[in-house]
């Protein structure tokens, strides 16, 4: 048997993990801003949850879920998405007889059996809203304001977001209608897929990495707006507008799953090669509905921590680390006072790793170093003689004796470096 992660999957280490940390933290302070509170939701649900609100025609649940049978015949999958757990919450717990808005966030796992290549994963992390209950345009624009302040906060400024509206149930299909027979006329020059899609769901077939090129001067969907998802859209780009969002008006996206009316975007990177999406949501006002709740306007978005990651500019930095000690004693004897002496540091803050008592001082203050420690606190026959600890400056090199009780004093004195 080789030991090895599942393909599509990694383990997360070291200054990614680091990373991750901090992308978690700027987003839960932006969160909290904007009054968002959080929800966690299992990580398996019903893989019909999935299929009614994801659609039996995408490609999550045509080809990318995980999906297995309980040992009483149920079908769960692997959540390949946050949205539609959220809302299952929302109705299960009737949210909505509450009135008013609610707001959740959720950062977790999601799981799609996809080809995996450079920024696409099989397990990968995001971090998502919805915001349930405002109908009108300033809660998609906020959606957005605030995906950028996440975004910033953490070190990226160099995004743009395409921006487009697909209509909603009335204007949809009138569009839909114009698209097939602009499509129909050409289906004899489309790819096996495309044709399919034309069946299944057309829009589609203008996502096509293939086709997608070729159709320049299909019908677009803003021509075939009614004029109350006109002038949503119309207020969504002002305010953004308003807001400095650098926008880029893509009439062409339509985003990949079925349950998206009026604003959809997409957070675009320019230094992520062909996996650029940073994060993508849009408005969704039919899905509570279609799940079997009262009918419920909702906007929502999620962003993928995997690709944040890697877009940040390296040399960003971490948020501010607090100050590493190690505490070594020298024989058993020592151990008590050592403890007693890394207990009070670590009252005070200091990061100190626990002790350990045998190995070479030598080895143990080179693991120091490498670890990122800033200071040493040494304890040996004459420092038990004396009560006083031999401190040493892990940068300067510079050693002194401090009695066991001002240790911590000593270390915050000198501006914990
Ligand atoms: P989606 O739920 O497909 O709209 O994805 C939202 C965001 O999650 C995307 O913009 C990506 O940043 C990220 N994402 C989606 N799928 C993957 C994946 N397989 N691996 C890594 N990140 C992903």
């Amino acid at each position: 048997m080789t030991l090895q992660a599942p393909k599509g999957t990694r383990d997360l280490s070291g200054a990614e993990v680091a990373s991750f940390w901090a992308l978690e933290k700027a987003a839960r302070s932006v969160f909290e801003l904007y009054q968002f509170e959080e929800l966690r939701t299992p990580i398996f649900e019903s893989a019909e949850l999935f299929s009614r609100s994801l659609g039996e025609t995408s490609d999550v649940v045509e080809k990318e879920m995980f999906t297995f049978t309980d040992r009483g015949e149920r079908t769960f999958s692997l959540r390949p998405e946050g949205t539609a757990g959220v809302v299952r919450h929302f109705i299960e717990n009737n949210l909505a007889s509450k009135g008013g808005v609610q707001r959740f966030f959720y950062i977790g796992p999601m799981f799609r059996a996809e080809r995996p290549q450079a920024g696409r994963y099989r397990q990968f992390y995001q971090i998502g809203s919805e915001y349930f209950g405002a109908a009108d345009a300033a809660a998609d624009a906020e959606t957005v304001i605030m995906i950028a302040q996440i975004l910033r906060a953490f070190g990226i400024s160099d995004f743009t977001v395409q921006v487009n509206s697909i209509g909603d149930s009335e204007c949809r299909p009138r569009y839909r209608d114009a698209l097939l027979m602009y499509l129909e006329k050409r289906a004899d020059s489309l790819s096996e897929e495309s044709r399919r899609r034309m069946k299944t769901n057309p829009m589609r077939v203008l996502d096509s990495k293939v086709d997608g090129p070729k159709l320049s001067d299909a019908p677009i969907i803003l021509d075939y707006l009614n004029d109350d998802c006109r002038r949503h859209h119309e207020l969504f780009l002002q305010l953004l507008r308003d807001a400095g969002i650098p926008l880029h008006e893509n009439p062409r996206l339509v985003r990949g799953l079925d349950y998206y009316t009026r604003s959809v975007f997409e957070f675009v990177s320019p230094h992520l090669g062909a996996q650029s999406a940073l994060a993508a949501g849009g408005r969704y006002d039919d899905l509570v509905a279609l799940l079997g709740g009262p009918k419920t306007p909702a906007v929502g978005f999620a962003l993928g921590m995997d690709r944040l990651v890697s877009a940040r500019p390296t040399g960003t930095p971490h948020n501010s680390m607090p100050t590493k000690a190690v505490v070594i004693p020298f024989m058993a004897e020592a151990v008590p006072t050592a403890l007693r002496i890394a207990r009070s540091l670590r009252a005070e803050g200091v990061a100190v790793a626990p002790v350990s008592v045998g190995k070479k001082l030598k080895n143990q203050l080179a693991h120091a170093v490498d670890s990122g420690a800033n200071w040493a606190i040494l304890i040996g026959e004459d420092e038990l003689k004396t009560n006083s600890a031999s401190v040493k400056n892990l940068s300067n090199r510079e050693q002194s004796a401090v009695a066991f009780d001002d240790v911590p004093a000593h270390i915050k004195a000198s501006g914990g470096r």
